[in-house]
């Protein structure tokens, strides 16, 4: 077993003030992988004393000079790779192979960040004033277990090639790839004080983070109810808010869409890290006439991925992240239940032969009605609730009645017509006939899925002041 007894703040690897260790678990065989130490409100206060003194200089290099550090950063992630893939594995679940491509090959956007440090150089000039870009300042970055490092580039890529300096702290779940990263960031020499790494429960450090008056900026991901708490908290200061927070994602496949492509697109794509994305399709709005059909062609589907072993090859389906999350997935499989729907497969029992770990069958719902709770609320594990509509309206309005606006899907005839159903869903994005993720693409939500945009080069939007001088 690892154990990790040291922070990195201000460029060094420091012993915490706080005591006590916290165990990261592998949710596939339950035992320890590793101990990683607990930070407390002292060194909350170092971190960001090292962030504040490292600003005015790192803030102040030019785009050039960051972009090379950000190409550093990259080339030497590129070699972790595998570390990377691993320790994520191993904390979290994601099968080995799924997990080397839809949590590691974040990295290479990095490339793209180093490229957008100079869009800080843009100035314009508008009648007699002067209108320039400055970086926010100190950030605050609190991240989720689903996709750590994905979630961590996200926010430390734009803020370096910005100017920002930061403290992060990542999910007590997943610290370990964090700590990868700060071992690289260590390795290539970065400027002291510009990246620190905090560990330890969100519990004890978040409010402390949060309120930090040394904090300018605090970009959150994880769930609407810690968003809510987060951007109450923050407000006393007027600090910049970023949230990134959940879904419940809706997928209109429409009469003439080829059925069998788009049910099985729809499964796969909830079934993928184990329905732990927050803009997984969840649910999947059926024409009526087409109900039995697509049922049968989801029960398929589902059946066919392998649940199991994270390390072995063919896995598809993994274990939740942890023994908790599985017993909150099943509450919820419990509560369809009884409130009603019907399995089309999966249900409370173990998957065949796997007699321990976080496992929960993918499982599919149908006789779903939108205003149950299972179609309301995000359970965060491989379930999809199959509900039909009889008109286009209908569905959009279905698509449409929910808390959360993060992400859609709609597979039609055409595009033209999938895009025209897509603009009248209230959501941050739409995967449109089968359409892949793109790193290059905003990300973020409408409604109570958050306030802010990630990736992209609107994801260094929110890292920038804007500043006007009159001439
Ligand atoms: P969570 O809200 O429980 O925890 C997220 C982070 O907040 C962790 O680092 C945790 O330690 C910290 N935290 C906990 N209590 C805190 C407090 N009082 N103050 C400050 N920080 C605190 O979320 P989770 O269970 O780790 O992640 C799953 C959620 O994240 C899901 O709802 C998912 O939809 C969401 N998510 C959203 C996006 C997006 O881009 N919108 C991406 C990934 C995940």
């Amino acid at each position: 077993m690892q154990r990790f007894d040291k922070l990195f703040i201000n460029g060094e690897w420091v012993p915490p003030h706080g005591s006590g260790h916290t165990t990261v678990f592998n949710p596939a065989t339950e035992g320890e992988v590793a101990q990683v130490c607990n930070a407390d409100l002292d060194d909350v206060n170092a971190a960001f004393a090292a962030a504040r003194a490292a600003f005015p200089i790192w803030s102040a290099t030019s785009a050039a000079e960051r972009a090379d550090w950000i190409r550093k950063l990259h080339s030497a992630l590129e070699r972790r790779k595998d570390d990377l893939a691993m320790a994520i594995t191993q904390s979290m679940g994601c099968p080995l192979e799924i997990a080397k491509i839809i949590q590691v090959n974040c990295v290479k956007a990095l490339e793209k960040f180093a490229g957008r440090a100079y869009e800080m150089e843009v100035e314009k000039r508008i009648n007699n004033s002067l209108v320039v870009r400055e970086a926010v300042g100190v950030c605050a970055f609190i991240t989720p277990w689903n996709y750590p490092l994905y979630q961590l580039i996200g926010k430390v890529a734009p803020a370096l090639a910005t100017g920002c300096t930061m403290v992060l702290k990542p999910s007590s779940v997943t610290p370990l790839q964090d700590i990868i990263f700060a071992e690289v960031v260590a390795e290539i020499g970065l400027p002291k004080g510009v990246f620190n790494l905090l560990t330890g429960k969100g519990g004890v450090l978040g409010d402390a983070m949060v309120t930090h008056p040394e904090a300018d900026m605090v970009s959150f991901t994880g769930s609407t109810a810690t968003g809510k708490r987060i951007q109450q908290l923050a407000a006393d200061s007027i600090k910049r808010v970023c949230l990134e927070l959940g879904g419940k994602s809706p997928f209109i496949i429409t009469e003439n869409a080829p059925l069998e492509q788009a049910v099985s697109f729809g499964v796969k794509d909830v079934m993928i890290n184990t329905g732990q994305t927050c803009i997984a399709l969840t649910r999947m709005l059926v024409p009526a006439n087409k109900y039995e059909e697509a049922t049968q062609i989801a029960k398929k589907v589902a059946e066919s991925l392998k649940v199991g072993d994270p390390l072995a090859k063919d896995t598809y389906v993994g274990p939740m992240s942890s023994m908790s999350q599985r017993e909150t997935v099943l509450k919820y499989i419990q509560k369809g239940l009884d409130e009603g729907a019907k399995l089309v497969t999966g249900g409370l029992e173990r998957p065949k032969g796997l007699t321990h770990g976080a496992y929960v069958k993918p499982t599919i719902f149908r006789d779903v009605h939108n205003k149950m709770t299972i179609a309301q609320e995000e359970i965060f594990g491989p379930v999809i609730c199959m509900i039909p509509y009889n008109t286009i309206e209908e569905a959009v309005s279905i698509a449409n009645d929910s808390i959360y606006g993060l992400s859609s899907g709609v597979w039609a005839g055409t595009q033209e017509e999938a895009i025209r159903i897509a603009r009248r869903i209230r959501a941050g994005g739409c995967y449109v006939n089968g359409g892949d993720f793109n790193y290059d693409a905003p990300l973020g939500g409408y409604k109570q899925s958050g306030n802010g945009r990630e990736w992209g080069e609107f994801g260094i939007h929110e890292f920038y002041e804007i500043k006007s001088m009159q001439l």
